[in-house]
């Protein structure tokens, strides 16, 4: 299972100005669907209907035949790995953090998850500069930190359904190639929806979507777009 379709979709945060317009699309079971596109085009909207932050305007989101309105949040988030642009972590251990929704992991797959996410220097520690102040002991982590321990809870989590959206962006490149590996080895036969800014980081994707200002304004495999121009 895990077949994604979006039908006509359309959404506006503020009614005055729609941010998608009838968006169509399949990512099948099992297959890697990329969304390219410039800044605004509503590329991170789309990760948030799909995980009903918020809902469709109109049209609607299915998985597997299932409006997404009619499946409780907490099975829908149970079936969905999400690595956002911007991590938020909960105030607790990193650790934590990475065990929440698989409270069942072993210590050896918490620390394998750590480890292929190049967080295992400090699962032990508390992140620090959350509402709670935790005190000294607390580690201040860096944007690219937190996205890592995303990424940790995403492979310990291995969902049939994954959304990364920039999931590597805050990373220097030589992190960023490392931990696209263990990305890609979480996404190989689960629906994978691959939020990015440009063409050539999607190369492996089975279809590529290209938004424009809430439009699918192309698609194809990457060969087909690039000869498109
Ligand atoms: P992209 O991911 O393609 O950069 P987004 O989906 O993040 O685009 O945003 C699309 C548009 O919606 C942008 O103009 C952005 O300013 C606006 N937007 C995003 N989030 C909100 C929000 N919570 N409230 C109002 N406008 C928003
Ligand atoms: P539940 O449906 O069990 O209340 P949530 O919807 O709050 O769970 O969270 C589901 C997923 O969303 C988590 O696995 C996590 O990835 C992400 N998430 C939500 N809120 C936060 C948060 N405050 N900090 C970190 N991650 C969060």
């Amino acid at each position: 299972g895990g077949t994604i379709r979006f039908e006509n979709v359309s959404f506006a945060y503020d009614p005055e100005r729609p941010i998608l317009k009838g968006v169509s699309f399949e990512a099948p079971a099992g297959k890697t669907i990329a969304i390219v596109g410039p800044s605004g085009a509503g590329k991170s909207t789309i990760s948030r209907l799909l995980y009903r932050f918020y809902d469709v305007g109109s049209g609607r989101i299915t998985i597997d035949g299932q409006d997404i309105r009619r499946v409780t949040q907490e099975s829908l988030r149970g079936a969905i790995g999400m690595v956002p642009q911007d991590t938020v972590l909960f105030n607790d251990t990193v650790r934590y953090n990475v065990r929440y929704g698989r409270w069942d992991a072993s210590d050896a797959e918490v620390e394998e998850a750590a480890r292929l996410a190049q967080i295992d220097g400090f699962i032990r520690t508390m992140p620090k500069g959350y509402e709670t102040e935790v005190g000294e002991r607390g580690l201040k982590l860096s944007g690219g930190e937190k996205q890592r321990v995303a990424i940790a809870r995403t492979i310990l989590k291995a969902p049939p359904i994954l959304i990364l959206d920039e999931a590597t962006s805050a990373l220097d490149s030589a992190t960023e190639m490392e931990i696209q590996d263990a990305l890609e080895s979480v996404a190989r036969g689960r629906t994978t929806l691959v939020i990015a800014h440009r063409l050539s980081t999607v190369v492996a994707a089975d279809e590529i979507l290209v938004l424009e200002a809430g439009r699918v304004a192309e698609r194809g495999t990457h060969a087909e777009l690039l000869e498109k121009g």
